[in-house]
């Protein structure tokens, strides 16, 4: 089967960017609260006010949802569609948390 995404390296290359949006993910959900907590009484301790906080909690999220963006628009680097369902959450990618392309089934290899 030819491929039109190109040579394994550059293949290679896009699934290293689907790790990486795939992990920043992850990490932007489910360390979001635990980071804040612990920085809300980091901060409380060395008697800091709540603007930096505010801050660092607008830059994550804003960091949530460009990385949300681009990663739900990635293309598949076996079949150069697109690797997530359309209509998904724009945050977190549906498609079984994206393990394999709706359109081909590549999973990312090992
Ligand atoms: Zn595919």
């Amino acid at each position: 089967m030819t491929s039109p995404a190109g040579s394994w390296t550059q293949r290679r290359a896009k699934w290293r960017r689907y790790r990486v949006g795939r992990t920043l993910t992850y990490v932007g959900i489910f360390l979001y609260l635990p980071v804040m907590v612990a920085l809300t009484l980091a901060f409380n301790a060395v008697g800091w006010g709540d603007d930096a906080l505010m801050w660092i909690a607008g830059v994550w999220m804003s960091a949530c949802v460009v990385n949300g963006l681009w990663f739900t628009t990635f293309r598949c680097p076996e079949c150069g569609k697109r690797f997530f369902p359309m209509g998904a959450n724009w945050i977190a990618p549906s498609n079984d948390w994206g393990s394999k392309c709706r359109h081909c089934g590549a999973r990312a290899p090992a």
